[in-house]
């Protein structure tokens, strides 16, 4: 055991500011200076850079990961009377966003392993009104797409990946947007590539969704003055020079993720009441979260109070599943199709260990000697 004591942070942001600050601050002065804030320059550089980071045709700057995904459905048609089917253990955003296009929300279960939808369980859930699958590629790992294209291929379905935790992760032959119509990405401050406040992007090879997108977010209007009911959902240019800077270190950052992956995995392996994270084989996980669970349900609480009062700031991602909200569906339409075990068991037993490029080896083995500690305490 180690014998002092440290402060463990979930999120390095001022760490990271600190370490690219000439590049953050020449790309926030060039907007200041160029008197364009809103659809300028940079929004377009950045647009420009994303779709390639991509591969992609289109990336399209809006104003949230929430926005990316409802503006994205609407694109594509989807509304009141159609079904989106994806899981309950995800942030609440992915189902908000389906209800605030109209449509309604289906959840199946979870992978066990991995913790992103079931393909096996899809089938069973789709009706005539089926009209999206929406897989959360959670944590960072990209969900089975291979397995999810052949099941819309099959049934003449959209799919849009929800891949606000996993950009720059690329599965078995696979990148993210090759399998899919859309995907949709969120900048917040705390995803891999956040920037200072809120923004999201879409990114996509179809013309019709990047046309219609981009006139969305934009009051309807994609010529001065002439107007069709849309949104102000604009990613601002500020927010595009942050990202802009950070988008060129997002590979070496997930690099830096997954290294403190491996010294986690290795460092717990002797655990016995904890389960580690699953990394499916030929997939790049980029551990947007490092998430263990506790093997019974009655340890998690109490091993995140100790971990908290030794000084490590873990969190749970997500506590309370969707369907576990109170006001749950809000009064909008959505239907649980069959049991879903592995998701509520998800929800029951995460717990997120401080994940982020700019940890140090003495912060990440004071964690896992701590978890360690309690480990002990449990047999
Ligand atoms: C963060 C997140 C969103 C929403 O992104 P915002 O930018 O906060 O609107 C949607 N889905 C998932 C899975 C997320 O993690």
């Amino acid at each position: 055991m180690l014998a002092t004591k440290l402060n463990v942070a979930f999120y390095g942001h001022v760490r990271q500011y600190h370490n690219i600050k000439a590049e953050i601050d020449a790309n926030i002065h060039e907007v200041l200076e160029s008197g364009q804030y809103v659809l300028g320059p940079m929004l377009k550089k950045f647009e420009s850079e994303l779709a390639d980071f991509h591969g992609t045709k289109y990336a399209i700057g809006v104003g949230n990961g929430t926005d990316a995904l409802w503006l994205t459905f609407m694109a594509l048609g989807i509304g009141p009377g159609d079904e989106c089917i994806t899981t309950t253990n995800t942030f609440f955003a992915t189902a908000e966003a389906i209800w605030i296009a109209g449509a309604t929300a289906v959840f199946v279960d979870s992978d066990p392993h991995t913790n992103c939808i079931d393909p096996t369980k899809i089938e069973a859930a789709i009706t005539p009104r089926t009209k999206a699958l929406v897989p959360v590629h959670l944590y960072g790992q990209c969900a089975d797409m291979k397995a999810i294209r052949k099941i819309a291929d099959k049934h003449h379905l959209l799919v849009i990946e929800d891949n606000a935790q996993a950009i720059g992760a690329h599965g078995d032959g696979f990148r993210i947007a090759d399998l899919s119509d859309a995907a949709t990405i969120s900048f917040i401050i705390q995803k891999n590539l956040g920037t200072f406040g809120d923004g999201g992007a879409v990114v996509t090879n179809n013309a019709e969704v990047d046309r219609i997108v981009r006139k969305l977010r934009n009051h309807g209007s994609d010529k001065r003055s002439c107007h069709s009911p849309g949104f102000n959902s604009r990613l601002d240019d500020l927010h595009a020079g942050v990202l802009s800077a950070k988008l060129k270190h997002t590979h070496e950052w997930s690099d830096l993720r997954r290294k403190w992956a491996v010294r986690y995995t290795r460092g717990l392996a002797s655990a016995k009441n904890i389960a580690l994270p699953y990394e499916t084989p030929g997939y790049r996980h980029v551990y947007h979260l490092y998430v263990i669970e506790t093997k019974l349900a009655q340890h998690r609480d109490g091993l995140l109070a100790f971990l908290n009062a030794e000084g490590i700031d873990a969190k749970c991602h997500y506590p309370i599943a969707i369907h576990q909200q109170e006001g749950y569906p809000w009064g909008k339409p959505a239907r649980i199709a069959g049991p879903i075990p592995n998701s509520e068991r998800n929800a029951a037993c995460c717990i997120s260990l401080p994940m982020f490029p700019e940890l140090t080896e003495e912060e990440v083995d004071y964690t896992i000697d701590r978890v360690l500690d309690w480990d002990k305490r449990i047999r």
